[in-house]
C-alpha cells in the first residue's frame, strides 16, 4: 500500500488566513478574522513590562503559575459560582487552541468516535483526526443554531468518546442554557463519553444573560474539559494564553499531553495576568456591556442594507444573511465582497460538513466605531 503523504488530506490554509490575506492585499476592512482592534488594558501591558524587567523570564511551572491558577479559581467562583481546586483542576495553556488539542489527545484513542456540532470551529476536526478519531458531525438546528437533540442522540453511541460543544458559539453567536446542559447530561448518562466544552467567549454573553458553563452541571462535571482563553477577555488574541479546567483525574491525563506539547506557557504574561486579575477583577464584568454596545452599533449602522442580521446572544460575531443580494456560494460571495466592496467577512461553509441552508457570512464587530462606520457604509451598497 502506498504511504499517504499527508495525515490531514482535507486540510489546507484556514479560511481565516485566506480572507485576511486577501483583505491585506486589497486594502479591505477586515471584519473577517476574529480579533479586536482595541488594545489590552494599559495596566495589564505595564505589568507585562514590569515582570519582564523583574527577571520573570524562565520556564513557568508545567501546569501554570500557581498565582494565576488561584486568580482563575477565584474568578470562576465569583462570576459563575463554580468551585474549582486551582492546583489540581486548572492547567494554563498556549491559548484555547492548545487546550482543545491537548484535551482531545488526552482521551481519544484511534477508532473512537468524536461528535461535533456544525458549524464547528475549525480546529476540532483536524485535532480529532490526528488522534485517529472518526468524526460524527451533527448540524445545529437552523435558524437559531440550537442543538437538535434527536440527531445528537442518534449520533451518540457506544463508540462515542467525546462530544465537542462550543458556547458562546463561534461563528453563530448562539449560547447554550442550563437546560441544554441537562439534556446533554441525559444523553451522555448511559455512555462513557466525555464532553469538551469550548468556552473561550465566556465573557461575551449579552442582554443581561449569564454564561452557562458545562462546569455548572453536576452530572457533567466529572466528565468534562472546559476550555477558556485570555485572548478574548483581555483583547490580546496574540498573547496566546488560555486554560483548561477538568477534574483532577482528567487534568492529570490532560497534563500528560500538555507537558510534551508546550510544557509551559509564557512566564511574564502569566505573572501579569495574575496580578491584573487580582487588581481589577471588575474588568471582566465590563466586557459584555462593552461588546454589546458594539453589536448594537453595528446593527444600527447596517439598518437599511440588504443584509439581514441574525440575533447575537454572545461572542463578537454577527451573522448576516445575504440571500437578498445574491445566490452565490458563500466563499465566492466573500471573495467578491472583498474585491468589489472592500470588506472582509468569513463564509460559514468551511465550518460545516453538510451545506448550510441559507446564505450566511460572519462579521467580527470587535472594532472601533470609525471602522464599523466605514465598513457599514460600504456594506450599504452591497
Ligand atoms: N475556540 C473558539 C471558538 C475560538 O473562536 C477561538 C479563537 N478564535 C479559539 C478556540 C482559539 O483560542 P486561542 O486564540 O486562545 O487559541
Amino acid at each position: 500500500m502506498q504511504r499517504p503523504d499527508t495525515k490531514l488530506p482535507g486540510v489546507g490554509t484556514t479560511i481565516f488566513t485566506i480572507m485576511s490575506r486577501l483583505a491585506a492585499e486589497t486594502g479591505a476592512i477586515n471584519l473577517g478574522q476574529g480579533f479586536p482592534d482595541f488594545q489590552p488594558p494599559v495596566r495589564l501591558c505595564e505589568l507585562v513590562g514590569a515582570h519582564l524587567a523583574a527577571g520573570h523570564n524562565q520556564y513557568a511551572p508545567m501546569t501554570g503559575l500557581p498565582a494565576l491558577c488561584e486568580a482563575i479559581a477565584g474568578m470562576l467562583l465569583r462570576r459563575h459560582g463554580i468551585s474549582i481546586d486551582a492546583a489540581s483542576e486548572i492547567t494554563i495553556t498556549t491559548g484555547g487552541t492548545e487546550a482543545l488539542f491537548a484535551a482531545i489527545h488526552a482521551v481519544v484513542h484511534p477508532g473512537d468516535e468524536v461528535v461535533m456540532l456544525d458549524p464547528a470551529y475549525d480546529s476540532y476536526g483536524p485535532a480529532a483526526e490526528l488522534a485517529g478519531a472518526r468524526l460524527r458531525r451533527v448540524p445545529l438546528r437552523m435558524p437559531e443554531f440550537s442543538i437538535d437533540y434527536e440527531r445528537l442522540g442518534a449520533a451518540i453511541g457506544p463508540r462515542t468518546r467525546l462530544l465537542i460543544v462550543n458556547t458562546p458559539h463561534n461563528p453563530t453567536g448562539a449560547v447554550l442554557t442550563v437546560d441544554d446542559w441537562k439534556r446533554v447530561a441525559e444523553l451522555l448518562e448511559p455512555t462513557g463519553a466525555l464532553v469538551l466544552s469550548d468556552e473561550v467567549h465566556e465573557g461575551l454573553v449579552y442582554d443581561g444573560k449569564r454564561h452557562s458553563s458545562v462546569l455548572s452541571n453536576e452530572r457533567l462535571r466529572g466528565r468534562c474539559f472546559a476550555v477558556f482563553s485570555f485572548g478574548k477577555t483581555y483583547n490580546a488574541t496574540g498573547w496566546k494564553v488560555g486554560y483548561c479546567v477538568a477534574t483532577p483525574a482528567l487534568s492529570a491525563e490532560f497534563r500528560k499531553v500538555h507537558q510534551f506539547l508546550t510544557f509551559s506557557v509564557s512566564t511574564p504574561m502569566q505573572h501579569a495576568i495574575a496580578d491584573f486579575m487580582r487588581e481589577e477583577p471588575e474588568f471582566l464584568d465590563g466586557l459584555a456591556p462593552f461588546y454589546q454596545s458594539r453589536r448594537d452599533r453595528f446593527a444600527t449602522l447596517l439598518r437599511g442594507s440588504r443584509l439581514a442580521l441574525r440575533p447575537v446572544a454572545g461572542t463578537y460575531f454577527q451573522l448576516a444573511d445575504y440571500g437578498a443580494v445574491s445566490d452565490e456560494p458563500d466563499v465566492e460571495f466573500c471573495m467578491r465582497l472583498i474585491r468589489e466592496h472592500g470588506v472582509a467577512a468569513i463564509p460559514l461553509s468551511p465550518f460545516c460538513a453538510e451545506p448550510l441552508q441559507g446564505r450566511l457570512v460572519r462579521f467580527c464587530f470587535a472594532k472601533e466605531d470609525a471602522t464599523l462606520e466605514q465598513a457599514a457604509e460600504r456594506l450599504g451598497n452591497v
